[in-house]
This record gives C-alpha cells, sequence and structure tokens, in this order.
C-alpha cells in the first residue's frame, strides 16, 4: 500500500523573540511527540538599522530536521509616522507579508499534506489566506488565559464603559480570574482612540472563528480562568481553549565545554547557593536614565550578590529594544561613577543579553527581579525562582497582578511620587527575596508551581492531553481528507 505522508503543520509568529521561542517549542513537541513536519514563516521587518537578529538566530539553530524556517521578505515600514504603537507595527507586519505568506503556503500545500496553520496573538490577518487553502487556523496564545478573557470581554466592557479603563474606580471580573484594576491592563488597551486599541477590538472578533486557541499557560496556573474560557458565557462563545503549557525554551542542558559557557554562567558557579538575585528585563525592556541609576544604586545598597543584564537607558520609551535585541550605545557607559568597581565581585554585570534559561536554573541563582514578560515568567515558575515583579510595557502588569494578587508569589515594585522605583525600596525587595522570611515563603510557593508545571508536562499531564487533543483533530482531519 502506497505510504501516506506526514501531516505539515504551517507556523507564523510575528517579530518579537518573546513570540518566536514559545512557538519554536511547540514545533518540536509536535514533531517529537506527534510526528508532524512543521515549517515556520517568520516575518521581517526592513527597519533601516540592520538591527541585529542573532538571538532569534540562536533560537533557529540546531532544531531537528523535520522544522524548517523560512524568512518572509522583509516589509517597509517607512510611510508610518514615529508614534505608531508597537501592536500596530506588529500586526501590520503580518499584514503586509501576506502575498508572500499566501505564495509560501500555496507552495507547501500543493507539495505536502498541510493540516494546519498556527499564528499567534497578533496573527488573525493571515485567517483569509488560509482559508483560500481550505487550511484551518489555530492561535497559539504566547500569554495568559486571563488575557484572552480580557480580549473576548473588550467588546461588553467597550459598550459598558466610555471613560479610560484606568479610571474606572472599581476593578473588573473577569470570569474566573482575580479581580483587575483598569490601569493594569495591558499597553494596547489604555488609549481607547487609538489604534491598537481597534486593532485588539477586532482581534475579540477574529479569534471567534479560529478553529481552537492553544494558550502557553496551563490548568493548575489559571484554574478559574480556563474554565470560563472553555465554557464561555453570555456575552461570547469561545472556540475549543486548550492549555498546552508551559512551553519555555530549555536551553542546552549538556554544554561540557566549559569555554563556550557564558562567563555569566561560570561567575555564578563561584558564588553560594540560592544567593544571587538574577536582574533582567526581556528583549525589549529599557529604563530611564534616571531609573537606571537608581537601580544600580539600589542593588549596590542591598549588599546581596546580582548578575544584572543591563542596557542603555531610553528617556521615553519602555520598549525600546523590542525589534532588536542590541543597546545602540555601551550600556557601561550610564552606570554610576565607580559603581562597577565598588559592586566588583558582589555583583556581574553583563551587556545586553545573556542565557537567561541557563541562569535560571543555576543552583546559585535565588530570586529574579524581572518585567514580567510571560515567557520569562514561566522559566521562572519552571525553575522555581521567586520574582520581584517589575513590568514595563505590553500585557506585563497584568502578568504582575496573576503572579501576585492570585499566585502570591512575588513582590511587585512600587512606584514614588517621582515616577521612579526608589533605591531604598530595591535594597529592600532584594535583601527581601534572597534573606528575608517572606522570601523563604514565595520560594517555597514557587517551588510548589515549579511541581505543577512539571506535572502539567508529564506524560499524562494535562497539557500533554490537551495538545493531543490538537494533534489528534489534525490526524482526522488528515484522514478526512484522504
Ligand atoms: N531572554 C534571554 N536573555 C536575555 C533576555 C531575554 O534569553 O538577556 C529570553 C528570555 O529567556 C525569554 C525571552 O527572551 O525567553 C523574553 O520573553 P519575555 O516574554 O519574557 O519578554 P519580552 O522580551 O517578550 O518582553
Amino acid at each position: 500500500s502506497k505510504q501516506i505522508p506526514r501531516a505539515h503543520v504551517a507556523m507564523v509568529p510575528t517579530p518579537g523573540i518573546g513570540h518566536l521561542i514559545p512557538q519554536v517549542e511547540l514545533a518540536k513537541r509536535l514533531v517529537h511527540q506527534h510526528n508532524f513536519l512543521v515549517t515556520i514563516f517568520i516575518p521581517t521587518i526592513d527597519d533601516g538599522t540592520g538591527s541585529s537578529m542573532e538571538p532569534q538566530r540562536q533560537v533557529l539553530e540546531s532544531l531537528p530536521t523535520s522544522i524548517s524556517t523560512i524568512f518572509l521578505p522583509p516589509v517597509s515600514f517607512d510611510d508610518l509616522p514615529d508614534d505608531v504603537r508597537m501592536e500596530t507595527r506588529i500586526t501590520l507586519t503580518l499584514a503586509r507579508s501576506l502575498s508572500s505568506l499566501r505564495d509560501a503556503l500555496k507552495v507547501l500545500a500543493e507539495s505536502t499534506r498541510l493540516v494546519a496553520l498556527v499564528v499567534d496573538i497578533f496573527g488573525s490577518a493571515a485567517f483569509d489566506v488560509a482559508n483560500e487553502f481550505g487550511v484551518p487556523v489555530y492561535i497559539f496564545f504566547t500569554t495568559t488565559a486571563m488575557v484572552l478573557s480580557l480580549i473576548f470581554h473588550l467588546p461588553e466592557l467597550d459598550v459598558k464603559f466610555s471613560c479610560e479603563y484606568r479610571d474606572v474606580p472599581e476593578p473588573v471580573q473577569l470570569p474566573g480570574c482575580v479581580p483587575i484594576n483598569g490601569r493594569d491592563f495591558a499597553d494596547p488597551f489604555q488609549q481607547r482612540k487609538n489604534e491598537a486599541y481597534r486593532i485588539f477590538l477586532s482581534f475579540s472578533k477574529q479569534y471567534l472563528v479560529a478553529a481552537g486557541i492553544m494558550v502557553n499557560s496551563f490548568m493548575d496556573l489559571e484554574t478559574g480562568a480556563f474554565k470560563a474560557l472553555m465554557e464561555g458565557d453570555s456575552s461570547f462563545k469561545p472556540p475549543p481553549v486548550y492549555p498546552v503549557g508551559p512551553l519555555v525554551q530549555t536551553g542546552s542542558t549538556n554544554e561540557t565545554n566549559n569555554d563556550r559557557r557564558h562567563e555569566c554562567l561560570k561567575w555564578l558557579d563561584e558564588q553560594p547557593s540560592e544567593s544571587v538575585l538574577f536582574v533582567c528585563f526581556g528583549s525589549g525592556g529599557t529604563l530611564s536614565p534616571e531609573q537606571l541609576n537608581e537601580l544600580a544604586l539600589g542593588l549596590e545598597m542591598s549588599g546581596q550578590r546580582f548578575l544584572w543584564v543591563v542596557r542603555s537607558p531610553h528617556e521615553r520609551a519602555a520598549n525600546a529594544t523590542y525589534f532588536g535585541i542590541q543597546s545602540m550605545k555601551d550600556p557601561f557607559d550610564f552606570l554610576p561613577k565607580g559603581f562597577l568597581d565598588r559592586t566588583k565581585g558582589v555583583g556581574l554585570v553583563v551587556p545586553s543579553w545573556s542565557p537567561q534559561v541557563q541562569v535560571l536554573r543555576h543552583g546559585s541563582t535565588g530570586g529574579f527581579l524581572s518585567h514580567c514578560g510571560w515567557n520569562s515568567i514561566l522559566e521562572s515558575i519552571v525553575h522555581g525562582v521567586p520574582i520581584i515583579a517589575w513590568p514595563l510595557y505590553a500585557e506585563q502588569k497584568m502578568n504582575a497582578v496573576l503572579l501576585i494578587d492570585d499566585l502570591k508569589v512575588s513582590f511587585r515594585v512600587k512606584v514614588n511620587e517621582n515616577g521612579l522605583v526608589g533605591r531604598e525600596d530595591i535594597a529592600n525587595y532584594a535583601k527581601g527575596l534572597i534573606q528575608g522570611e517572606e522570601g523563604k515563603l514565595l520560594r517555597s510557593k514557587m517551588r510548589a508551581l515549579k511541581d505543577a508545571a512539571a506535572n502539567a508536562l508529564s506524560p499524562d499531564g494535562s497539557s500533554t492531553k490537551s495538545l493531543a487533543q490538537v494533534a489528534q483533530k489534525w490526524k482526522n482531519l488528515e484522514s478526512e481528507t484522504k
């Protein structure tokens, strides 16, 4: 009998390494556990700066042969005004790549058994293209069930309130979630006249026609939110929702060649167990010059060991490096005078980028001062490291609310009357987390979450099962079409 070719899944992330990393992990699972072939089409931007794609390239390095990656031709944003929001740019990247995506999908659909297209949060522009080839579209939602719930309830909130959400006096109660203040809503919801808000309003409708939504979170982490989403309510009837996380990069565990290990890992080797505070604001997070100064002095004042991934400050944007990780200037030039000398031995400062997963996995790491990007939070959970939440942009404030009010596994920094997180406060958080009683409590709660995460991904775990359901659907579909 003729052998049936392997089913093929196409994936389209949108720009931002925080979207690429988990999608690659999803691809690996589909290949290893369910024997699919995967092709990842990566939209790119011609931003004229030639910004480094190096971290992206590292993520795409040494993938299994069953996963192919194809960079789509760069799109131009020359016509856009400078103040166009990040979310709008991300969405436009895909919208402007549609014709090249169509061409690429056509080749795939004609030459292989294409069973699904997987897009991310910003990917609904690709729905129509998938429809042209009769391929079902699944969303891979790279943040929380709570954010997904907010998107589905947005049309309702949009009618209910006429002011900006941050001015709504009462916290909003999304079904199954902790109450959340409007001022903690994700950035694109903060300016209702902005194009980015309208884009998310349109997602609320478009998501309803997806064949399914996989969420990079897990049942035990957001039980209430998931249950409510799976049931739907009077305001919306969602497509099937599948908790499939935590899908985080594993990093290389078998790095035996010490020469190739990052200097910060060798430094961690020399430090006592759980003594180091890791400080990192994700791929895009940037601080103002004053805040960078305050953070440096706070870390110094704390007397705690720290490993700080420092990036050049930026006056206005908290996400200045989102589309290209490298700092424009030497970040060390912005540190307080004498800081590096005074903290030598106690702290290590590395410019721009670190092997974050290996750092979090390292036994010397005792806490994480994080911008609360969802991947960073999942990585911290997977390694049982408690967090000081310092949300900056995107949906990070919502993630911090989940960590603090619901899961109770972190401190949240307070911004003072000058709009800064003060050095004394920073010193106290650092001491409290690494040495204090409260830090111990947070650490033990994080350990429980670590176990829950491992369970979710075990062979019989909730996330393993829900991904298997998706895979089964795709395979059935395959037999129907033959
Ligand atoms: N990351 C890293 N080294 C760094 C900074 C970030 O490896 O110095 C990785 C981090 O482990 C995570 C991703 O980049 O997987 C950042 O994603 P996240 O969702 O936390 O934040 P975003 O960058 O999207 O704001």
